[in-house]
This record gives structure tokens, C-alpha cells and sequence, in this order.
């Protein structure tokens, strides 16, 4: 949904394109969140001036009776919740008094807005910039100069090869190790799933971040590549096995027809459901490589 129509419904002004109100003291904010690769959904966030305890967010979740509620670094750690809608997005009653209790809340905890320049600490800001969609109030000389300070930092990591070979490396392992619940699911319940799917691109990532190396914007198109890779060598080792069985070669039970026509049966919604799985876990690996820095800190220029 676009955010100049949820603006409108709530009657929230529009500032640099984000609806923005104060509700209960608290300036709220309307952001588009991305839930995986392609499916955003509109979310409200409040930033405070500091850390949130977990035990804090507990609180104000407990105060609407439900956990769909995220914490959210801008730019200072964990200093932000980012909460749905509820009944859809259209101003009713039970949106004011749900909107009522999560600030309410937030009074009691003593929390307040985010209201000086995050970088430096001061007060009397000069400026905003948007970080992560939310309108943050910097001062222009501070947001500059990390600016440069990121993008220098992005373009050395772009650059470095360190760790590479090891990181791979992990990443074949990582992805390995997440194709055994597959495999398992596949021996001993003849059955795919394509949620079992999603755990080795993320294995496999999870590996990668291991060895270390940089995080660069085309790791997860590595990663799927080796994640395919590996279901590919796995649908064949286990048809091997079903004609090593019966005393055949694979290359020899590929010659009976229903042998292979079984083999590219599975080995299709295998990588359907791979493709699935990936697109589960794109999300998660994109969030913490390059682009994804580059992106969210290019509202500081
Ligand atoms: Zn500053």
C-alpha cells in the first residue's frame, strides 16, 4: 500500500515523503517494511533517544497483547520498535486505543523521542536525513561526515578478497549441513518441503560469515548458486544410491524411463522448492551485506 494513502486515512501530514504524527507525545512514523525479497508491508515506528532493553520491549508488547513488534537500530542501537497496524489500515477506535496503549506504555518506561544528533550526542540539530525510511534529526556536517566515513568504509570491503577462499569454503559446508533435514524429510517420510528448503541457502550463508570474509552485494547469488549446486549432487547421490541398490550405475538406470523421468521429476521441485527457499531467505542474507549498508546509509549525503 502506498504510504500517501495510509497518510491521508490517518490524517498524517507528509514530511520528505514519510507520514509522520504525534500521538500521546510520541512522534510515530509510517515506513514501508520489507518481510522478505518482494512483500513489504506499512509499519509504524517510534525512535527513542536510547538503547531498549528486551525486557522493555517485552512491556509495550504486553501492553497490546501481541509479539508482531520488532526492535530497530537507526543508527543508535536497538533505539526503535517497529509495530503492524491492527484490523488493517483504516482509523477506527480500536486503532486509537491500541495506538493509546503501546504510548502509554512508553510514558511508563520513561521512554522519550529520539531528539539530538545521533552521531555527536548534541542538541539543536540542523538537519534530518531519512536512515531505513524514518526521518532522523542530524546535524549536516555530522551526517556528511559519515557519510564518507561509510562509503569508504563499503568500497574497502568491496575491494578486500580477504577470507574469500575460507569463506567459500564454509559456505559449501554450511550448505551441506542444511540439506540434511531435506534429506532426512526425503529418506525417512518420502517427503519434500519446501520450508526444510530454506535452510540451506541460510546454512550456507551462515557458513560464509563464518570464514569471515566481506559480505559483499553479490554474496547471495553465490550462495544460491552454491545452494543449487548442492541439491543438485544431492538428488543425484540419492538416485545413485536407489540404482546402486538394484546394482546399476546411475548413468545406466538413467537409461530406463522411469527411472529418469522420476530423477528430473524430483529434481524439479527440488529446485522449485530450493528457489522457494531462497526467496525465504534472501531477505536475511541481503540485510547484512554491502548493498544493504550502502543502502541505508545513503539518505546521509
Ligand atoms: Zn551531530
Amino acid at each position: 500500500m502506498k504510504l500517501d494513502i495510509i497518510a491521508q486515512r490517518f490524517n498524517m501530514p507528509m514530511e520528505q515523503g514519510v507520514p509522520v504524527s504525534t500521538i500521546n507525545g510520541y512522534r510515530v512514523q509510517v515506513i514501508n517494511f520489507y518481510v522478505d525479497a518482494f512483500v513489504k508491508v506499512p509499519m509504524m515506528c517510534m525512535m527513542f533517544e536510547r538503547t531498549l532493553t528486551k525486557e522493555e520491549i517485552k512491556t509495550i508488547q504486553k501492553a497490546v497483547g501481541m509479539t508482531a513488534m520488532r526492535m530497530e537500530s537507526i543508527v543508535l542501537n536497538n533505539n526503535a520498535i517497529i509495530f503492524p497496524f491492527r484490523r488493517g489500515t483504516k482509523p477506527s477506535e480500536k486503532h486509537d486505543e491500541y495506538m493509546r496503549k503501546i504510548t502509554d506504555a512508553c510514558h511508563t518506561l520513561g521512554l522519550k523521542d529520539l531528539a539530538h544528533c545521533p552521531f555527536c550526542g548534541k542538541e539543536e540539530t540542523d538537519s534530518t536525513r531519512i536512515i531505513k525510511d524514518v526521518i532522523v534529526p542530524v546535524h549536516d556536517a555530522c551526517a556528511k561526515e559519515l557519510y564518507q566515513q561509510i562509503t569508504a568504509h563499503v568500497e574497502e570491503l568491496e575491494k578486500s578478497h580477504k577470507g574469500m577462499g575460507k569463506s567459500i569454503f564454509f559456505a559449501i559446508a554450511g550448505a551441506l549441513v542444511g540439506a540434511i533435514p531435506t534429506l532426512i524429510s526425503i529418506i525417512f517420510f518420502q517427503y519434500m518441503l519446501a520450508i526444510l528448503y530454506a535452510l540451506i541457502p541460510l546454512a550456507s550463508f551462515y557458513g560464509y560469515k563464518y570464514g569471515g570474509a566481506p559480505k559483499k552485494s553479490y554474496i547471495p547469488v553465490v550462495i544460491s548458486v552454491i545452494s543449487l549446486g548442492i541439491v543438485i549432487g544431492m538428488m543425484v547421490w540419492l538416485y545413485g544410491s536407489i540404482a546402486a541398490a538394484e546394482g546399476f550405475t546411475f548413468s545406466e538406470a538413467m537409461g530406463v524411463q522411469e527411472f529418469s523421468s522420476s530423477f528430473y521429476s524430483d529434481l524439479f521441485t527440488s529446485i522449485l522448492f530450493l528457489g522457494v527457499g531462497i526467496l525465504i531467505s534472501w531477505r536475511q542474507m541481503y540485510k547484512q551485506t554491502t548493498a544493504a549498508i550502502k543502502k541505508n546509509y545513503q539518505g546521509l549525503k
